[in-house]
């Protein structure tokens, strides 16, 4: 038996990268083999996922299986996360971000601000949205706003329904996803400038890039607010998964020989989750 993580519906999923070339120079062997869509085994041992992404999976493909729907939530009023799990070099910022502005490579969040506008246009005239995304990191146990390099130290506080939130984050207003990659693009770029090992630094802390959603209805005032994290985690913390009603955890894995021990250990992370 498993502890019932707070009310959430956790999603656990699995994603391979293929090998590199280093590994390949190396002559590292490719571990893992795929069973049906939601098996993987390594090492004779299966671990069964809510799905398995093999290596030639594509970021549209990722994204159509498994975050597509969690637009729909967020609109509909629900909160909902995203996580990337795995160790460095497993492929956690290219699911997640991916490459912002190319349109195969774009990973979930360039994909969620594009859906997110589309489905928006496509709703009720009478339905008027304000959109406000925040972009930190927390890093030694401190978050740093990436949208303001002053705000070094901010505190978490909980909201009256007990669901915490950055105190004094800065939130921008955003009406097209053009404007959600600039200011991702605003917050990487503040990130690099401040820190001098970037792979070092980004193996040791979080990212989270808040999307708010609040939409009011023009006539009966009706409103509905939904909020979406997507988050880098760190290389190898256990955060804590509760809180929200819809999660969906990305399990990123290197296939290569050499990495054995550690991508059997985020598996086994991964199950654990479920
Ligand atoms: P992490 O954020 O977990 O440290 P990255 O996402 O930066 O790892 O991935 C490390 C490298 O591997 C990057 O160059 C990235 O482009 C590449 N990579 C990761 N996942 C894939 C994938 N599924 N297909 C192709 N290349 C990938
Ligand atoms: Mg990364």
């Amino acid at each position: 038996m498993t502890e019932p993580v707070a009310e959430c519906n956790i999603k656990v999923l699995c994603r391979f990268r293929p090998l590199n070339q280093a590994e390949n120079l190396r002559g590292d062997k490719f571990l893992p083999t795929f069973q049906g869509d939601d098996t993987v085994i390594i090492g004779g041992k299966s671990y069964v996922f809510d799905r398995v992404f093999p290596t030639n999976t594509t970021q549209e493909q990722v994204y159509n299986t498994c975050a597509k729907k969690i637009v729909k939530d967020v609109l509909g009023g629900y909160n909902g996360t995203i996580f990337a799990y795995g160790q460095t070099s497993s492929g956690k910022t290219h699911t997640m971000e991916g490459s912002l502005h190319d349109p195969q490579g774009m990973g979930i969040i360039p994909r969620i601000a594009e859906d997110i506008f589309n489905h928006i246009f496509s709703m009720d005239e009478n339905l008027e949205f304000h959109i406000k995304v925040s972009y930190f990191e927390i890093y030694m146990e401190k978050i740093r706003d990436l949208l303001d390099v002053t705000k070094t130290n901010l505190s978490e506080h909980e909201d009256k329904n007990r669901v915490p939130y950055v105190k004094g984050c800065t939130e921008r207003f955003v009406s097209s996803p053009e404007e959600v990659m600039d200011v991702i693009d605003e917050g990487k770029s503040n990130r690099h400038v401040a820190v001098t090992n970037m792979n070092e630094h980004s193996s040791r802390s979080h990212s989270i890039f808040l999307i708010n959603i609040k939409q009011e209805h023009v006539e009966t005032e009706q409103k509905l607010c939904g909020k979406l994290y997507l988050v880098d985690l760190a290389g190898s913390e256990k955060d804590s998964l509760g809180g929200n009603c819809r999660t969906t955890m990305f399990i990123c894995c290197s296939p290569s020989s050499f990495n054995e021990a550690e991508t059997k250990s985020t598996l086994m992370f991964g199950q654990r989750a479920k």
